[in-house]
């Protein structure tokens, strides 16, 4: 018996890593052994980043919604540290708020590609190079992949059509893909965060409407980012071998 959520050996690659959860979740990998590329579009944010967590880790600039971007965020990450990515988080995304009878077309096209689409095509470049370097065959570490969702995948969430319904194609993309991956030596597994306080919601919860929000949560307090650090870690591990297509919600109870 015995298992370790010691990263080391490990290649991640974390999108959204500029801001908020992103970047707390590669410095907690880096702070478990592994290499990480940080990858966003705010390069500056990024390499301040990276020269805080020292040569482990790397500033990739990436949009997630532009697969030549993603392709080239991947070549960047493999000649900064000379081997293939086998840790992936989908982790970038918008908020995109708004009524449904009132938020411009494009608007809601931008969140579902940020969201939605942005987090395929991060997992799929992935997988693919996995794949195409044997990751997780003849007993060399499994692939490992892991979107961030949102507990409004599950919830009705007045103002959120947008985001919400991206986070339920998140949860249901990691499914599908788990089931296509099954027998390529990748897992592939969604966290789905409640309320967290970051630069995507920082002005909602000092409105009133946001205070209310918080005081209606069987627990009435905002969750820290530090909340999501021991499940991210788990399902980066070898230790997660037998957990695919599965969500995890971690919202300290605000659903109940
Ligand atoms: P945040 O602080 O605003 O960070 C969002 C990150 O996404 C930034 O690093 C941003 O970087 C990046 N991003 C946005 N558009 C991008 C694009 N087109 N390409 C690449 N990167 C892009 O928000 P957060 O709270 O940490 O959110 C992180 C993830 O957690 C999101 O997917 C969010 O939906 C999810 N989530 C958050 C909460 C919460 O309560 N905070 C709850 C559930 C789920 P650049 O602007 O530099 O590109």
């Amino acid at each position: 018996m015995g298992f370790s959520f010691d990263l080391t050996g490990r290649t991640a690659l974390v999108t959204g890593a500029s801001s908020g959860l992103g970047e707390r979740f590669g410095r907690i990998l880096a702070a478990s052994g592994a290499k990480v590329a940080l990858a966003a579009r705010r390069a500056d944010r990024l390499e301040a980043l990276a020269q805080r967590i020292g040569p482990s880790a790397a500033a990739v600039q990436m949009d997630v919604a532009r697969e030549a971007d993603v392709i080239a965020g991947y070549d960047a990450a493999e000649a900064a540290f000379g081997t293939v990515v086998d840790t992936v988080i989908a982790n970038a995304g918008i908020d995109g708020a708004g009524l449904a009878t009132e938020m411009p077309e494009d608007e809601i096209e931008h969140t579902l590609n940020v969201n939605l689409k942005g987090a395929i095509l991060t997992a799929r470049e992935g997988a693919r190079r996995m794949m195409a370097a044997g990751v997780g065959a003849d007993g060399r570490k499994g692939g490992r992949i892991v979107l961030i969702a949102s507990i409004t995948a599950f919830e009705a969430s007045p103002g959120l059509v947008a985001y919400s319904a991206s986070k339920a194609g998140v949860v249901q993309a990691a499914k599908s893909l788990a089931r296509e991956w099954a027998r390529k030596g990748i897992c592939i597994n969604t966290i789905s965060p409640g309320y967290i306080r970051t630069a995507i919601n920082d002005a909602w919860f000092d409105t009133d409407p946001g205070k209310a929000q918080v005081a209606r949560w069987p627990r009435k307090r905002l969750m820290g980012q530090e909340g999501l650090d021991a499940m991210l870690l788990f399902l980066c591990s070898d230790a997660a071998e037998f957990v695919t297509g599965a969500d995890f919600v971690l919202d300290d109870g605000q659903t109940l």
